[in-house]
């Protein structure tokens, strides 16, 4: 859904509780003190902004949990960004386009206005560089059907998956029930096993048998073997074919945008202006229950958590970003099918462990950036290793090296796909980084000795998912549109798989409702539904 503009006109007034302080949340306040009279209060109950999209600063050492890229197909999103934070001079030429892509999705933007590099405020234009991990060899990522491949596999493994993708759409399954038979059925047996079922099992916890195969043929449209090896067969003549050529190569690399600090210093500056224009942002901060007349919520009750203490907040408007297994809780429905619902949406959980290392061991470099200390050049790399844990590694240094107190040092982010409660999340932090340290270490990465200071951050529900309750999530949806001032936005306000301008539309969505005399409310949900998925091979969520 594009970003409506509406006029200023007769301003509306009123007070707006809004649920937490992520992007969602922020959007909403900051566009509420722009484009009406309605005061927001932010409450949160976070120690910070920025809520899955914080940077966490440990002794000055900036980490992003998942690594946040900034990209957006939304015209609104991408100068909102820049009115907040412009991109830095000097990294491109003015009325030069900025091809920027995400997942496979790219576009061109001319920046309206460069701030001076000297100056901290600024985004950054990196360019990606991630690969797989696997067999203690890297591979392309997405997964190219290319001469490093071949050499990685080797000549009879590669002949074995071939026969395999050859012997799978001979015996199709059928019917196509479950994620694991939509897989095979496109890849083979063994691609399959060999780079998406550790993976995909590793980030939802669950059996590719217990997945819809639905699921995958929303999240992995349109990828087959036979469309990669066409065209990697195809792709030099269509090279040679352009006339065009140095725009072709450009386009191939990656570029995105991204804060110099990390993706916590635009929430945070947003932060900033909602409080410089006389919103409420207060921090600790926890709305613990609703007070709702009919199909209206009239105030909430907010427990401070620091001190315990609670108080009652009256509202005109109420935009939540909290997960809909609470609001649905906190609003106590009559029909008890949709409380059981909402109480078993699926998540997923997530963990970090931050470790600054003095030098690292990577020595193999097929990319053309140099790695320094033995480490990595990468911003990321999938670890498709099924005798680890271990997700995904950061390589903070080579996201920004602001984030980075010391430049001799290398910050990496360990991350875990885990549930709150399992024998990750229990560990102690110390045994946790310790575990992590010794993963690393095991697939030869690291010695563990020159592992100087480490931290934890836990992450709990930070993904949502699609399946089991799920698939009834319509009721609980029906149930949240009937109440006239309720704005549920955002990943886990909406259930949905949101990228942060995905919750900035919906936000915005919001408050174009809030000002448009609660009209449109029913179109937020339409933001982020009808976007395709376009997975790449053994992609993370
Ligand atoms: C590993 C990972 C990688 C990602 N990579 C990218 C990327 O590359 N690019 C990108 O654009 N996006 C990325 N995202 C997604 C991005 O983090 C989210 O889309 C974005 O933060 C969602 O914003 P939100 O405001 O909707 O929700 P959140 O960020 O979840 O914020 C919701 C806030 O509500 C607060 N809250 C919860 N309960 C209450 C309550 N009872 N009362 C008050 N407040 C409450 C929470 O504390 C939280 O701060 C990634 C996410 C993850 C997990």
């Amino acid at each position: 859904m594009p970003a409506r503009h509406l006029p200023d006109a007769g301003r509306v007034k009123g007070i707006a509780v809004v649920a937490g302080a992520g992007p969602a949340g922020l959007t909403a306040a900051l566009e509420l003190l722009r484009r009406s009279d309605v005061v927001p209060h932010v409450f949160e109950p976070d120690i910070q902004v920025g809520g899955l999209s914080k940077t966490v600063n440990y002794r000055g050492n900036r980490m992003d949990l998942g690594g946040h890229r900034f990209f957006s197909k939304s015209d609104w999103v991408m100068r909102w960004w820049q009115d907040i934070l412009p991109i830095a001079e000097g990294q491109m030429q003015a009325d030069e386009a900025l091809r920027i892509s995400y997942r496979r999705q790219s576009r061109d933007w001319v920046p309206a206005t460069f701030a001076a590099s000297s100056t901290d405020s600024v985004m950054l234009i990196r360019r990606r560089l991630s690969r797989i991990f696997y067999r203690r060899r890297f591979f392309d990522y997405p997964l190219k059907l290319n001469a490093n491949t071949l050499k990685n596999m080797g000549v009879a493994e590669t002949l074995r998956l071939g026969l395999s993708y050859a012997n799978a759409r001979l015996a199709r399954r059928f019917p196509e029930t479950s994620l694991e038979d939509f897989l095979v059925n496109r890849f083979g047996r063994r691609l399959y096993r060999t780079f998406f079922k550790d993976y995909t099992e590793k980030v939802w916890g669950v059996p590719c048998r217990e997945i819809s195969a639905e699921w995958g043929a929303q999240r992995i449209k349109g990828l087959s073997v036979a469309k990669a090896v066409a065209n990697a067969i195809t792709s030099p003549f269509r090279a040679a074919a352009d006339t065009s050529q140095k725009q072709t190569e450009s386009s191939l690399i990656e570029r995105f945008l991204y804060p110099k600090f990390g993706p916590g210093q635009m929430w945070e500056e947003v932060a900033r202006q909602i409080a410089l224009r006389g919103g409420n942002i207060l921090l600790r901060h926890r709305i613990v229950a609703l007070e709702r007349k009919g199909r209206e919520v009239t105030a909430v009750t907010v427990q401070d958590l620091t001190t315990g203490s609670r108080r009652r907040v009256a509202c005109d408007f109420f935009i939540s970003t909290m997960p809909v297994r609470d609001l649905t809780a906190m609003l106590e429905p009559e029909d008890p099918s949709v409380l059981r619902i909402a109480r078993r949406l699926p998540y997923r959980d997530f963990m970090t462990a931050g470790l600054l290392l003095g030098k690292m061991r990577f020595t193999g470099d097929q990319t053309e950036r140099r790695s320094v200390r033995g480490m990595p050049p990468d911003n990321w790399i999938y670890i498709q290793e099924p005798d680890v844990k271990i997700g995904r590694l950061q390589v903070f240094n080579n996201w920004s090296p602001a984030l980075v107190a010391d430049p001799d040092t290398i910050w990496l982010g360990l991350e875990y796909f885990c549930r709150q409660g399992d024998d990750l999340w229990s560990m102690s932090d110390g045994q946790f980084i310790d575990f992590a340290a010794a993963e690393l270490e095991k697939i030869g990465m690291l010695d563990r000795k020159d592992v100087r200071d480490g931290t934890v951050v836990r992450v709990p529900l930070a993904y949502p998912a699609y399946f089991g309750e799920y698939s009834e999530f319509g009721r609980v949806r029906a149930y949240l549109e009937q109440f006239s001032n309720l704005y549920p936005v955002g990943r886990n306000g909406m259930h949905r798989y949101n990228n942060q301008d995905h919750s900035m539309l919906a936000a915005n969505g919001a408050v174009n409702s809030i000002i448009d005399g609660g009209h449109g409310k029913s179109e937020i949900w339409n933001i982020n539904a009808e976007d395709e998925y376009h997975e790449e091979i053994g992609a993370p969520p």
